[in-house]
């Protein structure tokens, strides 16, 4: 008998990892993607001597005491040997008084600075430590997806204790905790530790990274996000999958209401028992399926449901060491400024010194995130001449802006180096060029935990949808899970054990 063939859409975090389950399960699988490199999101660049790193500032499961490093060990990725940085903090938010919240990520030192901050709010950042305290026992299994009753009992088993602080903080937004400060340090800064959230962001995704992060079962991967990806991709080639680069997909081909393979955009046709799209979700269903298989929730979600910001990323290689700064400062602005349309009244600069990997002894890689009106990117980009001159404005912009703070800083400026909405669409084909999928709000989490987006589509079959489109959250280990999670409803499907090894 012949093994069962699979097509994947994208080499990103997500479809990597669902060619490496696919692998290990008996699966001929081939991987399709637009770029010449993986990693979708999950990248990094060079220029000259800096690596510029457009993704993990932290990553889940880096410590084998955590459950999600099962993951990481499944997959070849991580052992007790591969460097990790672990943050003494994460980020510092400095007020417009010259007071700074710095966010310590041992729990007892962010207490004892909050309470040096601010003393009146004693109840307030007790409540805070406890409940990041609680969280502390909160880690979800690797596996969700239970296939026997036996598999069910032991999920529920581990889930017990994560029941409580779930059901308290599920529909609790940061900023609605953080009103609940009377220092506007605290009140303020709070919700800023989180970069692009929106509004509703959910404390629990707050409480549960402190967690993390105090137990060391989150840290910076040493070597940067693209050589993550690099580490994947290698493990599939090993495990015998194939990779088609600069391959980009333009329809799924259907026959009676099954997926059978895919069109590339150069006319070539691929067969294919399965296919999977680890690719964009608005395109999978809207060009590549032509918006023929959507049920109605999921046709909603693309119509209200807000997707992560778009970001502006201007990096740049310094003759300098920043290794005494905070890796992550965020700071008022004398004058507010408007990069692109959006306008600035403070910024975020990180560093990359912990990573010797990203720039040579005594020289800083720096890159400053801001959101961006995908909009006005776009209408720039159909004039490449404009384009080009709004790209080199808002890195003169941002480089006046960190002079002030840093005098002298633009005499040591080797490189500079601007990402637009409008590249992140070009080379991950993302939505309006969202760095993460979908926003995460509080609502979004209630309706994570009472059973998610579905990853088929009706009326469809042998076709799975798989990536931070399915599995709101965006971020590495969602992605990677979901490829896993993929793996194995095929292998249920097909009445087969799943297999984790090769
Ligand atoms: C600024 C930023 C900061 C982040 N910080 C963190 C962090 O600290 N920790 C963390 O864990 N995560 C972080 N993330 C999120 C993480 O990088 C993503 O959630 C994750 O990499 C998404 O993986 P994915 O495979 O689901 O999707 P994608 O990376 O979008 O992969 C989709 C792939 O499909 C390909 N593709 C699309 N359309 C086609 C087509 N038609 N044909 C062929 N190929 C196609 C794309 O080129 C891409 O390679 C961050 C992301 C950004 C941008």
């Amino acid at each position: 008998m012949t093994n069962k063939k699979v097509l994947i859409i994208g080499a990103g975090m997500a479809g990597l990892s669902a060619g490496c389950y696919a692998q290990m399960n008996g699966f001929d699988s081939e991987i399709f993607e637009l770029h010449s490199i993986p990693g979708g999101l999950c990248t990094s660049w060079r220029r000259r001597d800096y690596t510029f790193d457009a993704s993990v500032r932290y990553l889940s499961g880096t410590s084998p005491q955590s459950l999600t490093h099962q993951l990481w060990e499944e997959l070849g990725l991580f052992d007790a040997a591969t460097p990790v940085y672990i943050y003494d903090h994460f980020m510092r938010f400095e007020g417009r008084d010259g007071r700074a919240f710095t966010l310590y990520t041992d729990l007892d030192r962010l207490q004892e600075h909050m309470l040096e901050l601010s003393p009146h709010d004693k109840d307030v950042i007790h409540d805070f430590i406890e409940a990041a305290r609680q969280f502390r026992q909160m880690e979800m299994p690797v596996d969700m997806t239970p296939a026997t009753p036996l598999e069910s009992m032991e999920l529920g088993q581990t889930m017990l204790p994560v029941l409580w602080p779930a059901l308290r903080w599920r529909s609790v937004s940061v900023h609605q905790f953080a009103s609940r400060f009377t220092d506007p340090l605290l009140r303020e800064g709070l919700p800023e530790f989180f970069q692009f959230s929106p509004p509703d962001f959910p404390m629990m995704l707050v409480l549960s990274t402190l967690a993390m992060l105090h137990d060391h079962e989150a840290a910076y991967p040493i070597g940067g996000s693209l050589h993550l990806a690099e580490n994947l991709a290698q493990r599939y080639l090993d495990l015998g999958g194939v990779f088609h680069y600069r391959s980009r997909v333009n329809r799924i081909l259907v026959e009676e209401n099954r997926a059978v393979g895919l069109r590339l955009e150069d006319g070539s046709e691929h067969r294919a028992d399965v296919v999977i799209s680890a690719a964009d979700g608005h395109s999978t269903l809207f060009d590549l399926l032509e918006g023929r298989y959507i049920s109605a929730t999921q046709r909603a979600y693309y119509r209200n449901l807000p997707v992560s910001k778009s970001i502006l990323q201007v990096s740049l290689g310094v003759a300098d060491d920043f290794s005494a700064e905070a890796p992550a400062v965020n700071f008022p602005l004398p004058e507010p400024i408007y990069l692109g349309n959006v306008r600035h009244e403070r910024l975020v600069l990180k560093h990359y010194c912990f990573d010797p990997t990203m720039a040579p002894p005594g020289h800083s890689t720096l890159s400053v995130w801001c959101e961006a009106d995908y909009d006005y990117w776009r209408s720039m980009r159909a004039h490449p001449k404009h384009y080009r001159a709004a790209k080199d404005l808002v890195a003169q912009q941002v480089i006046t802006a960190l002079e002030g703070r840093y005098p002298g800083l633009s005499e040591k400026i080797e490189v500079i180096d601007v990402a637009t909405p409008i590249t992140h669409e070009r080379y991950t084909g993302n939505w309006r060029g969202a760095f993460a999928g979908w926003a995460l709000s509080t609502r979004k989490m209630s309706m994570m935990m009472t059973g998610g987006m579905n990853k088929t589509l009706p009326g469809l079959e042998n076709f799975l949808m798989l990536g931070q489109w399915v599995e709101p959250g965006g971020n590495v280990e969602l992605s990677v899970a979901s490829g896993r999670d993929g793996i194995k409803d095929l292998c249920n499907a097909l009445d087969r054990p799943f297999a984790t090894r090769a």
